[in-house]
C-alpha cells in the first residue's frame, strides 16, 4: 500500500471498558499508543451498563468485613460453568480481577464501602448465586467507568479516534504489524482488538449465538450500536480460533418488553412464574446468573401470572411495565386477562386444578414471609427488599408470557490465552495479536457469573492485553510518529 503511514508501538480498536483498558495500561508502560472508535463516542455497551464487577479479595470487600479469595471465586466460576472453561486462563482472570478493580479505584472509580441492595446504588451487592459479595457496583455505573478511564487515556496523551470502523489488519508472514484505518497504513507492534461483541449483527447471532433467537418476535438487543461482531471479520484475516459458540446473556423479560428494566420498569413483586404443567417452578427473583437456564430447562417460557391488586401497585413512568400499559396490552389481547384463575389456566393451556393448588400454596406462603419451596425471601432479603407480598386473589387476573428475550452481550469471541494473545486454531498465539472484553473469547462461558461478570471481563482482560502488548513490542523509537 502507497498511502499515508503512522507508527505507534499499540494500536488498540474500540473505545469501550476492554479498549480504554488496555489503551491506559498500555501507556502507563511508557508505549505510544492510539485507539479507534468506529462510533461518535466512546463507551460501548460498557457505558450503557450498570458497571456492576465482580472480584475477589477487594479492599471493598475487606472494609465490610467479607472474607474472599481469587481461589473461592476460580471454584465458583468454573463450577457454574461446568468446567468448560480453561482453568488457567479462568485463574488468571479471577486472580486479576480484584487488582483490576484497586487499579479502577485508584485511577478515580468510586465504588464505596456500603451493601448495595441492586445494581444502581454505589457499593457491594449480592447479584448472582454466589455465598459472598461480590458484586461492585461504582459510582455512576458504566457512564462513570468509561469517564475514568477516558480522563486516564487523555491524561496519558493517548489519541482516540472517532467514526473509524476499522476492519482490516496489516500482517507479514504470519505476524500482525498493524491496520488499515480510513485508508491509512498504521504500523504498530501490536494490535489489541476490543471490539465488542456481535448482538447488533442478525446474521452473525444466527451463526454464533443460534439460541437467542428461540425468542422470535419478541427478541430485542439493548447493546451498543457498534456490537457488529468485527472482531470475528478481523480474526478471520489470520486464522484466529473462535471460542464461546453460542453462548451469552439472555435476561428473562415479557412478551411485551422492548426496554432495558431502566426504562421498562419491573415486574409486579407479587407474581409468580409457571411452567406448562401449571406449577410453580422457579424462584421468581432468581439471578440472571441462572433464572434463563431454569427457564430453557422448562421450556423455554412461562407464564408469570398476578391480580389486579399488583397492576395497580405498579408504579407510574415506565415505558412496559405500568398498570396502563398492562391493561393496554391486555385488551390487544398480548397479556391473558380473566375473571377467574379457572378461565385463565384455560385461557393459558394449563391444567386449572395445578394452578388453583399453585396460588393457593403461594398465598399461604409468601404474603406471610416463607417460601419453603423456592426460598424467595432469601433472594428478597439480599436485595434488601420487604419479604412479605401479596396474595393472588384480587380478579381480573392477568398471564403475562415471560421468556428470555432481552439480548445483552455474546460470548463468541476470538480465542485468547493467560495473556489474552490471540489463539489460531491450532492453538498457536498469532504474534502481534491480543483480544479482550467480548471480543476476546473464553472467559465469558455458558453461565453469567456475577453480576458482573462482563464488565469484570472487560477490564480485566483488557488491562492484560494492553500491558502484554506494549511489553511485547517495547517503546519503541520513533514510534508515534507520522511517515
Ligand atoms: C444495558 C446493559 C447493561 C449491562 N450491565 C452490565 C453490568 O452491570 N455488569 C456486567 O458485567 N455487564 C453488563 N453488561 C454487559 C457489559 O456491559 C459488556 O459485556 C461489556 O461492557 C463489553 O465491553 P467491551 O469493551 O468488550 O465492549 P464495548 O463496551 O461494547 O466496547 C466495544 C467498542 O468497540 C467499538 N467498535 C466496534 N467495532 C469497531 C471497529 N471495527 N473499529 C473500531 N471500533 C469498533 C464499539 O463501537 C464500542 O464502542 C451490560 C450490557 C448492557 C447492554
Amino acid at each position: 500500500m502507497s498511502g499515508p503511514q503512522v507508527e505507534y508501538d499499540v494500536v488498540v480498536l474500540g473505545g469501550g471498558g476492554a479498549g480504554l483498558a488496555a489503551a491506559v495500561s498500555a501507556a502507563e508502560t511508557g508505549a505510544s499508543v492510539i485507539l479507534f472508535e468506529s462510533e461518535g463516542e466512546l463507551g460501548g455497551s460498557t457505558q450503557l451498563s450498570a458497571g456492576l464487577f465482580t472480584a475477589a479479595g477487594t479492599s471493598v470487600q475487606r472494609e465490610l468485613g467479607i472474607a474472599d479469595t481469587a481461589e473461592r471465586f476460580f471454584q465458583h466460576y468454573m463450577d457454574l460453568n461446568h468446567w468448560m472453561l480453561k482453568p488457567g486462563l479462568i485463574q488468571t482472570f479471577c486472580r486479576h480481577a480484584a487488582p483490576t478493580l484497586e487499579w479502577l479505584i485508584g485511577l478515580g472509580v468510586e465504588v464505596p464501602a456500603r451493601i448495595s441492595g441492586n445494581a444502581h446504588m454505589p457499593g457491594l451487592c449480592q447479584a448472582g448465586v454466589e455465598d459472598v459479595w461480590r458484586g461492585h457496583v461504582p459510582k455512576d455505573q458504566g457512564y462513570g467507568l468509561v469517564q475514568v478511564l477516558d480522563r486516564a487515556r487523555r491524561g496519558h496523551g493517548v489519541d482516540a479516534v472517532l467514526h473509524t470502523r476499522v476492519q482490516e489488519l496489516l500482517h507479514d508472514d504470519g505476524r500482525v504489524v498493524g491496520v488499515i484505518a480510513d485508508d491509512v497504513e498504521v504500523r504498530a507492534g501490536a494490535v489489541v482488538v476490543a471490539t465488542g461483541g456481535l448482538a447488533q449483527d442478525r446474521e452473525l447471532v444466527e451463526r454464533h449465538y443460534p439460541t437467542a433467537l428461540r425468542a422470535g418476535g419478541s427478541l430485542f438487543v439493548v447493546a451498543a450500536p457498534g456490537s457488529r461482531g468485527d472482531h470475528l471479520r478481523l480474526g478471520d484475516q489470520v486464522g484466529s480460533g473462535i471460542v464461546g459458540q453460542d453462548w451469552g446473556l439472555m435476561l428473562p423479560t415479557a412478551s411485551f418488553v422492548r426496554f432495558h428494566h431502566w426504562q421498562a420498569g419491573f415486574p409486579p413483586p407479587s407474581r409468580l412464574y409457571i411452567d406448562r404443567s401449571g406449577r410453580r417452578f422457579m424462584d421468581e427473583d432468581a439471578s440472571y446468573a441462572v433464572s434463563t437456564g431454569i427457564i430453557d430447562a422448562h421450556g423455554g417460557k412461562c407464564w408469570a401470572v398476578f391480580d389486579e391488586r399488583a397492576r395497580l401497585a405498579l408504579p407510574p413512568g415506565y415505558a412496559d411495565w405500568s398498570a396502563e400499559n398492562v391493561a393496554a396490552e391486555a385488551d390487544a389481547g398480548r397479556v391473558v386477562r380473566a375473571a377467574t384463575l379457572d378461565e385463565l389456566a384455560s385461557l393459558c393451556g394449563v391444567p386449572a386444578g395445578h394452578l388453583r393448588r399453585t396460588v393457593d400454596r403461594w398465598n399461604a406462603q409468601l404474603p406471610n414471609g416463607v417460601d419453603e419451596d423456592f426460598l424467595r425471601h432469601n433472594t428478597l432479603a439480599a436485595k434488601g427488599g420487604k419479604s412479605s407480598l401479596s396474595p393472588i386473589a384480587e380478579a381480573p387476573y392477568y398471564a403475562v408470557r415471560v421468556l428470555p428475550a432481552e439480548l445483552v452481550c455474546t460470548h463468541a469471541g476470538l480465542e485468547i490465552n493467560e495473556a489474552a494473545a490471540v489463539l489460531d486454531e491450532s492453538g498457536t498465539p498469532v504474534p502481534g495479536l491480543y483480544a479482550a472484553g467480548e471480543a476476546g473469547g473464553g472467559v465469558l462461558g455458558l453461565r453469567y457469573v456475577g453480576g458482573g461478570n462482563a464488565v469484570a471481563n472487560a477490564l480485566t482482560m483488557g488491562r492484560i492485553a494492553g500491558r502484554n502488548a506494549a511489553q511485547r513490542t517495547g517503546a519503541r523509537a520513533g514510534a508515534g510518529t507520522t511517515t
